[in-house]
C-alpha cells in the first residue's frame, strides 16, 4: 500500500545519497524563449512540468531550474511552480551564485558522447527549444558560447543512438529521462534512449 510505496521512495533516497553525495542541478535554458511562438512557447511550459515530474520520482524537484525564468513563462506554466527552482536571470549567474563553474551541456550538435565520467558534474544544461518550423537551427551551440563568455567550463555532449543522434527523441523531458535512466539506473545509453522513443 502506500506505506510500502513510501518505505521504497525512502530507501532509494538514502541509496541514491550514497551513490550521489552532491545532487546535481538539471537547468532548463531558457535563453530562446522569444524565439518561440506562444504555442511553441506552451509546449515549452508542459515540457518543464512533465520533466519535473520525472525528476520528483528520484530527487526531491527542487534540482530542476529553470534559467530566464521570465513574467510570462511563469504564467503559463501550470506546473508547481514553488516546487522547482526558477531564476530571472541567465545561466551563468545562477551558475556564479551556485558556485558552479563547470558544466555539462546537452547538444545534439557536440563532437563528444555523454559518458559516465560526465555524471559528477554539479549542473547539466537542456536547452529550453521547442523545434517546429525548423528555424532554431544549431541555438543550443549558443547557449555554450553564452557560459564560455562568462567564464563557465563547458563541456558539450551529445545523445546518440547506435552511434547516431538520429532517431533520438529531441524533446527535453526525454532528453532529461535519457540522462536519469543513465545516470541512476545504470543503463547503457541505447536502452535508455528506446525507453523514451
Ligand atoms: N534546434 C536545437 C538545435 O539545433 O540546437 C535543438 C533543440 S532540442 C528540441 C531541445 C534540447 O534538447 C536541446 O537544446 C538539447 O539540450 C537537447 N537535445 C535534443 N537532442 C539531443 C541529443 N541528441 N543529444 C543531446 N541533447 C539533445
Amino acid at each position: 500500500g502506500c506505506m510500502a510505496k513510501k518505505f521504497k521512495v525512502l530507501i532509494r533516497a538514502e541509496d541514491l545519497k550514497a551513490r550521489i553525495p552532491e545532487w546535481p542541478y538539471f537547468i532548463i535554458d531558457l535563453m530562446h524563449w522569444d524565439k518561440h511562438t506562444q504555442k511553441e512557447k506552451g509546449k515549452i511550459c508542459l515540457q518543464v512540468a512533465q520533466s519535473y515530474g520525472l525528476l520528483r520520482d528520484y530527487f526531491t524537484g527542487k534540482e530542476l531550474a529553470v534559467t530566464w525564468a521570465n513574467d510570462e513563462f511563469k504564467s503559463m506554466f501550470h506546473g508547481p511552480v514553488e516546487r522547482i527552482t526558477t531564476y530571472e536571470g541567465s545561466t551563468a549567474n545562477f551558475l556564479k551564485e551556485e558556485g558552479i563553474d563547470e558544466v555539462v551541456l546537452l547538444d545534439p550538435w557536440a563532437e563528444e558522447v555523454l559518458g559516465e565520467e560526465d555524471f559528477d558534474v554539479k549542473a547539466f544544461i537542456i536547452g529550453g527549444i521547442v523545434d517546429t518550423g525548423g528555424t532554431k537551427k544549431k541555438t543550443t551551440p549558443k547557449i555554450g558560447e553564452e557560459l564560455e563568455k562568462e567564464g563557465i567550463k563547458v563541456h558539450r555532449r551529445k545523445i546518440v543512438l547506435r552511434g547516431d543522434v538520429v532517431g533520438v527523441p529531441d524533446r527535453i523531458n526525454r532528453i532529461l529521462g535519457i540522462i536519469l535512466k543513465m545516470m541512476i539506473d545504470g543503463k547503457s545509453m541505447d536502452e535508455a534512449v528506446y525507453e523514451f522513443q
